[in-house]
């Protein structure tokens, strides 16, 4: 009998971990990515434990484990110097997304990415039938579409909308410094609409972003605005702006959606941002696609019958998104809700006991037994 085949839509984080899983157990993969040529969008990413854990699962985490930078410390402060959280931490990383991404396509083996290839519209949901741009249909045993906050497939299956979420930011990586982040340390400083995140990337470097409330369509602010607005914050923040030139900011709107309603029709499945696009306040998106991945692959082999794959990855995976969806969206209130509610918060933040802030943590961090 020939192995199951699937047709995965989109070579992204979450598209190249469900191939992987996928091709791991056993069947035969169509990876298909609208752009032209690999590229990679975005600075770096920090993955939590329950990444780690979908990341063994998948073969894949020896490559992160040995190349990435360990977190091995979370601060979350405001900008004034309130400790919020801070807590060590085992068993998180924070490699590039080349790095991510390079360690994914390896662990996928020979798996080829057919580059240009444009997923239009969905066909037949219970045939499995996708067409492309140019007209061209294709059908599989399963289709994966993990083509990012933008899917039109995704949101036909999901029944979500992404929508701008008040606030927007710039991401980048900084040349080497000399400064005194301590290692491993993962800190985020909170002003008034605005934070700041600095990330310890190694070799003296660092991943850092900036989020600020604004209107949509308000242009990201330059280097120099945002070396002037954080003039007075701490001097980790002001040490990783100045070590980094102007032109690695990378500008990032927030959009997201709401949690979804389904994740699966028919013969296809939503994984990733197509299924789940939260608000990057847990730094849980990509996280989240990696377990999706683990789910599908833990899917595929419970059954023989791949008509029942997405029926059981949707059952494993719905409630879980759900919930991290709902508490990502929270999170953004602490810093670009009204005035109040960002006080309500922080005082409610800095008086909850720290085995309570360690348990939220761990439910979210932790990856369910799949
Ligand atoms: C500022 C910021 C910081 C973040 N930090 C973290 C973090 O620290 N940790 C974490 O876990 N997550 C983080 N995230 C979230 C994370 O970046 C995303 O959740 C993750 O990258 C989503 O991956 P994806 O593969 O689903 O989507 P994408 O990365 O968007 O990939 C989708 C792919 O599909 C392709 N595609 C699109 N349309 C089509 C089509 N029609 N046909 C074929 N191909 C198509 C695209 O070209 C792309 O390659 C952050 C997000 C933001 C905005």
């Amino acid at each position: 009998m020939s192995p199951p085949t699937a047709l995965v839509i989109g070579a992204g984080i979450a598209g190249l971990a469900a191939a992987a899983a996928l091709t791991r157990a056993g069947w035969t993969v169509e990876l298909v990515e609208r752009a032209p040529e690999p590229r990679v969008a975005g600075a770096a990413l920090s993955l939590w434990p329950n990444a780690m854990a979908g990341l063994r699962r998948l073969g894949a985490a020896a490559r992160i484990e040995a190349d990435a930078a360990p977190i091995v410390r979370m601060l979350l402060t405001t900008r004034e110097g309130g400790a919020l959280i801070d807590r060590a931490v085992a068993d998180a990383y924070l490699p590039t997304r080349a790095l991510l991404q390079a360690a994914l396509r390896n662990m996928a083996g020979d798996l080829a990415v057919e580059w240009a290839r444009e997923a239009v519209e969905l066909v037949s949901a219970e045939r499995g039938e996708i067409g492309f741009a140019g007209g061209k249909r294709r059908s599989a045993d399963l289709v994966v579409v993990a083509d990012g906050v933008r899917s039109a497939i995704g949101r036909a299956i999901t029944g979500t909308e992404e929508t701008y979420r008040g606030y927007s930011g710039v991401v980048a990586l900084s040349d080497a410094m000399e400064g005194d982040i301590p290692a491993g340390l993962a800190a985020e400083y909170w002003g008034r609409h605005e934070r700041f995140g600095v990330f310890d990337l190694g070799g003296g470097r660092r991943y850092w972003f900036h989020m600020r409330t604004a209107r949509i369509g308000e242009p990201a602010p330059t280097l120099g605005e945002i070396a002037a607005r954080t003039a007075g914050w701490p001097a980790p923040v002001r040490d990783a702006v100045a070590a980094t030139p102007a032109e690695r900011l990378i500008p990032w709107p927030i959009h997201a959606r709401s949690a979804p309603k389904r994740l699966a029709r028919g013969r296809v499945v939503c994984v990733g941002d197509a299924g789940h696009a939260m608000e990057p306040n847990l730094g849980q998106g990509a996280c989240q696609a990696i377990e999706d991945a683990a789910a599908l692959g833990a899917a595929a082999i419970q059954t023989d019958d791949p008509a029942d794959v997405p029926a059981l990855f949707e059952a494993m995976r719905l409630p879980r998104v759900r919930q991290v969806v709902a508490r990502a969206g929270e999170g953004g209130y602490a810093v670009h809700g009204p005035v109040v509610v960002q006080a309500a918060m922080r005082a409610a933040l800095r008086m909850m006991p720290g085995a309570l802030k360690k348990r939220a943590a761990a439910g979210v961090q932790t990856m369910p037994d799949y």
